[in-house]
C-alpha cells in the first residue's frame, strides 16, 4: 500500500467539500469533519448560481471562469451536483439601466464574460416564459447554475466511491463538531483525535464559536445575512436564471461610468440591499431572493416587506402569478472586507483557514481549493480538461 499525505477537513459546505475533492486528486487521504449529520448553512441554503456576469475585471473574473470550468468539470464525475449551462438575463425596466448594459457590452471583457444586450423581443426568444413588461436584457452564456440541496451530497459520493475504487481514500464524519484544532491533530466534541498532515479549516460564517474564534482572531471578515423564499413547482422552463435592474448596484463586474448615472435606488432597495435573483430548481421551483442585512445581532423573524417587493418584481417580468410561496428562510455567509477574495490564512504550522468567499462562494470554491493546494501549497494540480472526456 503506498503512503499518502493526510488531510484533515473541518467544515463540509462547498468550500470544505472542494478541498477534499482536490485533495483526493492530488492523491491525499481525507478525513472531513461536519458540525450538522448533513450541511445545512450557506451551501445548501443559496441560489446555486455560478456567477460569472458580475465578476471584477481581471483576478476574480479569471478565478470565476475557471471555477465556472471546474464545475463543469466535477459534475461529469458527479452528475448529481446538477449542473445546468443555462446562462442568465440581467432584465431591465429603464433607460438609465440600459446605459449601464450597453457600457458593460462594449468592455474588452465582454467576450470573456459571453455578454450581449437583447432587446426584449429578443430577450424572450432567449427565454420563453419571461412573458412580461421590459426593456431588453443583459444575456451573459458563461453564467451557470448547480443545485444547492444536492451537490455536496454528489460530491461526497464520488469522493467515497473514489475511495472504494483503492484511489485515496475519503472519510466523512458527520455530526462532529471540532472543539479542538492544533498542528497535527483536530479534536471532535466526542474527544476523539483525528490526525494528519495537514488541517484545512472551512467553517463559512462561524467565525466566533469554539475554537475557530482563536484562528480568525484579527481576520478582517464580517457575516451577512440574506433572506430566501422558493416557489411551487412553475409548469414553465426558464431557459435562463434571471436578475433585475437592481442588481447593476452591486456587482463590480457593472462598475462603469454610466452606473453613476442609475436613479437612486427606491427606499425598499435602500433598506434592504435589495435585488432580485431567481434561479429554477431541476424540479421546476424558483429559488427567489435576496436582501442584505450585516449588522448583528440578526433579526430571528424574517421582515415580509422584501418578500412581497421580489414576488411583485418576478411577476412583472414572467407576466403571470407566482406559483404558492412553499418555503422562506435566512442564510449567513461570512465576507472578507479587505477587498481579497477570500481570507485564506495558516495561523499554526500546517494549519490553514479559508473562508469569507461572500456571496460569490459558491461560484468561487472549486478554484480557490485548487489555489491552496496549487498557490500555497506547493501541489501539482491536475486538471481535470470536459473536453477530453
Ligand atoms: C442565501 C444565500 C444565497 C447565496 N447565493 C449564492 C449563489 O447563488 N452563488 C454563489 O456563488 N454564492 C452564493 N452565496 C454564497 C455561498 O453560499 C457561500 O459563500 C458558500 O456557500 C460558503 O461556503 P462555506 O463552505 O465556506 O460555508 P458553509 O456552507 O457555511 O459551510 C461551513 C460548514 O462548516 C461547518 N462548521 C462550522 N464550524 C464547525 C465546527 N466547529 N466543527 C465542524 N464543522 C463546523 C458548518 O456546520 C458548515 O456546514 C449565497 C449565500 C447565501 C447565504
Amino acid at each position: 500500500m503506498p503512503i499518502r499525505p493526510r488531510v484533515v477537513i473541518v467544515g463540509a459546505g462547498i468550500l470544505g467539500t472542494m478541498h477534499a475533492v482536490w485533495a483526493q486528486r492530488c492523491g491525499w487521504d481525507v478525513t472531513h469533519l461536519e458540525r450538522d449529520s448533513e450541511p445545512r448553512s450557506a451551501t445548501v441554503r443559496n441560489f446555486g448560481l455560478v456567477w460569472v456576469s458580475g465578476r471584477a475585471a481581471g483576478e476574480e473574473l479569471d478565478l470565476a471562469l475557471r471555477a465556472r470550468h471546474l464545475w463543469e468539470a466535477f459534475a461529469v464525475d458527479a452528475p448529481g451536483v446538477g449542473f445546468r449551462p443555462d446562462g442568465s438575463l440581467t432584465v431591465v425596466h429603464r433607460p438609465d439601466e440600459l446605459a449601464v448594459l450597453t457600457e458593460v457590452v462594449e468592455r474588452s471583457d465582454a467576450n470573456d464574460r459571453q455578454v450581449e444586450l437583447l432587446d426584449a423581443e429578443a430577450t424572450r426568444r432567449v427565454n420563453p416564459a419571461l412573458g412580461g413588461t421590459f426593456l431588453g436584457a443583459l444575456w451573459c452564456r458563461a453564467d451557470a447554475v448547480v443545485e444547492p440541496g444536492h451537490a455536496l451530497g454528489a460530491l461526497r459520493r464520488h469522493l467515497t466511491e473514489q475511495s472504494v475504487e483503492g484511489g485515496p481514500t475519503y472519510e466523512f464524519f458527520g455530526g462532529r463538531t471540532v472543539t479542538e484544532i492544533a498542528s497535527g491533530v483536530v479534536t471532535d466534541h466526542s474527544g476523539a483525535h483525528h490526525r494528519g498532515d495537514l488541517v484545512v479549516v472551512c467553517p463559512g460564517a462561524e467565525h466566533h464559536a469554539g475554537p475557530l474564534a482563536d484562528l480568525l482572531a484579527g481576520a478582517p471578515v464580517r457575516r451577512v445575512m440574506l433572506q430566501m423564499m422558493q416557489t411551487a413547482p412553475l409548469p414553465e422552463r426558464l431557459t435562463t436564471s434571471v436578475a433585475d435592474g437592481d442588481s447593476l448596484r452591486y456587482y463590480p463586474g457593472f462598475d462603469v461610468p454610466a452606473r453613476a448615472n442609475l436613479e437612486p435606488p427606491a427606499e425598499i432597495v435602500d433598506r434592504f440591499a435589495l435585488q432580485l435573483l431567481v434561479s429554477q430548481r431541476a424540479g421546476g421551483e424558483l429559488t427567489i431572493g435576496d436582501t442584505h442585512h450585516y449588522e448583528e445581532p440578526f433579526d430571528f423573524a424574517c421582515d415580509e416587506r422584501p418578500y412581497t417587493e421580489l414576488a411583485t418584481r418576478i411577476e412583472t417580468i414572467l407576466g403571470r402569478p407566482l406559483p404558492p410561496i412553499v418555503r422562506r428562510w435566512t442564510g449567513v455567509y461570512s465576507q472578507v472586507a479587505d477587498g481579497g477574495i477570500c481570507w485564506r490564512d495558516q495561523p499554526l504550522d500546517d494549519v490553514w483557514v479559508v473562508t469569507g468567499p461572500g456571496g460569490r462562494g459558491m461560484t468561487l470554491s472549486p478554484a480557490i481549493a485548487e489555489q491552496t493546494f496549487s498557490d500555497h501549497l506547493g501541489v501539482t494540480t491536475p486538471d481535470p480538461v470536459v473536453a477530453a472526456r
